[in-house]
């Protein structure tokens, strides 16, 4: 049961921001390492105090939330209910700390209750500037239609690539993908079902690559895939490969049909001359010799 316990605890310890636990009376009786961070006070400061006495907790417009009938725990006591709110509390150091509270009733063995409050700091502006931050690099290097990078990603990645095998000799390849005859899709279909189709496609690319590969949009119906550490002697199989499984996934239409479409595959290892131009315009080069070949094709070169 020990050993339990401390499993427990230390899943807690490491898995939170903050979590603490209290009794019926409001005394705390377990602080993890997140809430000693979070807080300034360390497990010995705080146990068996009133979590009221130590936090101070405020509403948003800085009213006292521990009054005897709106303490936020005291009502989770009562009502049995999860609950969540945006408070302040106070910091060891003195200064006030934005976070979000929720705190959720648990049955301990004896079916006594004790109560979980588990405190983020995710109100705070640091918090949100980082949210945001990540949001805008999610934008700025994601197709919003397909999900996969877009061609800016992959441009930033063939010049990090290049400079790699440059540098350090680490081989790769370029894959250029454009759909076979997409423009009668959307003429026959509608754009909608086209959408639909390039996120197929997409998915389907993305799913057969390895972690480190990568795939993105490069233009309307285009895709360029990189993919590492690939010998000449392998790079037909590897290429033909994502043609056949794209020409093997279909959209199911609406009325129950299935509607499929194919690529045209150019695909080259990149060379130490290469810049990054060089390298696209050869893959889109041996593309369009798989087009003048007759389509659903893979030309290397
Ligand atoms: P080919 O086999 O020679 O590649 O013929 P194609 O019809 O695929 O080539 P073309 O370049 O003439 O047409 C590409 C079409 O892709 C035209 C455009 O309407 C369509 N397209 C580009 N972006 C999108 C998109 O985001 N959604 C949809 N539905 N269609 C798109
Ligand atoms: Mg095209
Ligand atoms: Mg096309």
């Amino acid at each position: 049961m020990l050993e339990t316990i401390d499993f427990y605890r230390e899943v807690l310890d490491n898995l939170y921001d903050g979590i603490f636990f209290v009794d019926t009376e409001g005394l705390i009786t377990y602080w993890n390492k997140g809430a000693e961070s979070l807080t300034g006070y360390k497990a010995a400061d705080v146990h068996g105090r009133n979590y009221c006495d130590i936090f101070k907790p405020l509403d948003k417009h800085g009213k006292q939330l521990c009054e005897i009938d709106t303490c936020p725990i005291r009502k989770v006591f009562h009502s049995a209910t999860l609950t969540e709110i945006d408070a302040y509390v106070c910091h060891k150091e003195g200064h006030l700390l934005p976070i979000s509270i929720r705190i959720a009733p648990v049955r301990e063995v004896d079916q006594h209750f004790v109560i979980a409050v588990e405190i983020h700091s995710n109100n705070s502006p640091r918090y949100a500037m980082r949210q945001r931050l990540e949001e805008l690099q999610e934008m700025a290097m994601h197709d919003p239609l397909t999900g996969i990078a877009n061609r800016r990603f992959v441009e930033i990645n063939l010049a990090a690539r290049l400079e790699e095998l440059k540098r350090y000799g680490f081989s790769f390849t370029v894959v250029f993908a454009d759909i076979d005859h997409f423009k009668s899709v959307n003429d026959t279909h509608g754009h909608m079902v086209g959408d639909r189709l390039l996120k197929m496609v997409s998915a389907t690319l993305a799913h057969s690559l390895r972690s480190f590969d990568i795939i993105g949009r490069w233009g309307g119906e285009e895709f360029i895939i990189l993919l590492v550490n690939v010998k000449q002697e392998d790079l037909f199989a590897l290429s033909d490969r994502l043609r056949r499984l794209v020409e093997k996934s279909a959209l199911t239409l609406e009325g129950g049909e299935p509607l499929s479409v194919t690529i045209s595959v150019g695909a080259t290892i990149a060379q130490v001359v290469d810049s990054t131009d060089s390298l696209v315009e050869r893959a889109d080069r041996l593309m369009y010799e798989s087009k003048r070949r007759g389509r659903n094709i893979v030309s290397i070169g």
